[in-house]
């Protein structure tokens, strides 16, 4: 590589086939997180130049409805003028304190607010560290050490919680992960989702051993899998009966499925809840909280130690706060009522064209899955006709229509999503829905 490859086009590449060489000498797969790479659809990515409202840009300069938005934080979308007025404010009084700050409280109280059982927060820069601590605390609160989780739920890559981790490991076939050692998966308990007669049993044979329950509050990280009604109240029972701690896992559904997000939903008073992506408002700030007495568990308050240098930045949470602030009342009837119409269509669609599907929902988070069954778990999520999505999405793609490289995650909508944006989505559908039905398994 040379210094012409930085004009983008040369030696008759397209400036993203430029770019994307130049990320992939330099990055492993030439990407920060496995999912942004094609391996589940197929090609190359495109290269982002910038964004606006509900729309990504490549460096081609060609516009793309964003409907992964940044897998969940844009719930404004791109650039909205309240959240960009307030960075650029904070950027004028610092970046980082390494000391207790205004913003941070702020965000940390808005966040109180808004999820009842939450009565103290601590902030994180990322989902993956928010899941990680919680576990942490459970374990020290409780003086125990087995994890309960469900497969095809993602609690971001902590070591514990790898096992049958759903969407960016089923894309890429990994069983867990190498280098994670026998020691730390060993005491962790990987149960079908939605199934609550195998907690009930592991909680007979281990009750005393298990620290925690942690599940997705609304899987989103399989494709959208809802909880059954009752499978998360029935958690919270096994957990109280057994004096272990729920976790519930908002990071994707936190401030999305609703102004409390799934809890506003559905009511499950969880122990701990973890949060990340909508709260950091598009930077690296994520959190855990839930009772007090739990909470109070934590370093300098009590023994179970947790840190983190930029934990609380204050321009995250500046940008944190501004979104949440923004996130009124017509922002969440926006967001499902986007998610709605454009759920119904595709499925308009591929009925026109014969192919059986299930659209699931959980709030404004929907996903597609092809074939016939309800898909109530990660082995029906398996089991589903996903050798139709590659054309499906690229499909789209050619049309401007930005999706979740991978027929294992969930679409992402935001408020941005005006006529226009949510028009250009329906009009690609019907060539996309032909796409998927001329699919074949073997491509
Ligand atoms: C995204 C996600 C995480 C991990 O968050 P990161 O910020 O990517 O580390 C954890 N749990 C759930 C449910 C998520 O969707």
């Amino acid at each position: 590589m040379n210094a012409v490859a930085g004009d983008g086009a040369h030696a008759g590449r397209s400036a993203n086939a430029s770019w994307y060489a130049r990320a992939v000498a330099v990055t492993p797969g030439g990407v920060n997180s496995p999912v942004r790479a094609f391996g589940a659809v197929g090609g190359d990515p495109v290269v982002i130049g910038h964004a606006e409202g509900p729309y990504l840009y490549d460096v081609e300069g060609t516009e793309y409805v964003d409907l992964v938005c940044s897998w969940g934080p844009m719930i404004l979308g791109h650039r909205h003028p309240a959240v960009a007025e307030a960075v650029a404010d904070a950027l004028t009084r610092g970046t980082s304190f390494g000391a207790p700050a205004t913003a941070e409280v702020e965000l940390a109280e808005e966040i109180v607010r808004r999820v009842g059982p939450v009565e103290r927060v601590r902030l994180v820069s990322s989902g993956t560290e928010a899941t990680m601590s919680a576990i942490r605390l459970a374990r020290g609160f409780t003086g125990r050490d087995k994890v309960v989780k469900f497969a095809g739920c993602y609690h971001g890559h902590v070591d514990a919680l790898l096992a049958s981790a759903g969407s960016g490991i089923a894309t890429f076939a990994i069983p867990g992960s190498p280098g994670i050692p026998r020691a730390q998966a060993q005491d962790t308990i990987v149960l079908p989702y939605n199934d609550l007669g195998a907690v009930e049993r592991v909680f007979a044979e281990l009750g005393p051993r298990i620290a925690c329950v942690i599940t997705e509050a609304a899987p989103g990280n399989m494709g959208v899998v809802p909880p059954l009604p009752g499978f998360n109240a029935g958690l919270k029972r096994l957990c109280e009966e057994h004096g272990a701690l729920l976790i519930s896992d908002e990071v994707m559904t936190g401030f999305r499925a609703s102004r409390a997000g799934w809890f506003g939903r559905e009511g499950v008073v969880a122990d701990l809840f973890t949060f990340g992506k909508v709260m950091g408002g598009g930077f690296p700030a994520a959190a855990f909280g839930g009772r007090a007495d739990v909470m109070d568990h934590l370093a300098p308050s009590g023994p179970v130690y947790q840190a983190g240098t930029l934990s609380g930045n204050p321009v995250a949470a500046t940008a944190g706060l501004a979104t949440l602030t923004a996130c009124t009342p017509d922002v969440y009837e926006r967001i499902d009522h986007v998610a709605d119409v454009i759920g119904a269509e595709i499925s308009a669609a591929l009925d026109k064209e014969g192919v059986a599907h299930r659209v699931q929902h959980a709030g404004s988070l929907f996903s597609v899955f092809f074939g016939d069954a309800d898909v109530v778990d990660f082995d029906a999520v398996r089991a589903s006709e996903s050798y139709r999505y590659p054309p499906f999405f690229h499909a789209m793609l050619r049309q401007g229509v930005y999706l979740p490289p991978s027929p294992y995650e969930a679409w992402f909508v935001s408020a941005a999503h005006d006529d226009r944006a949510v028009d250009r989505v329906l009009a690609a559908l019907p060539a996309a829905a032909r796409a998927a039905a001329s699919a074949t398994r073997e491509g």
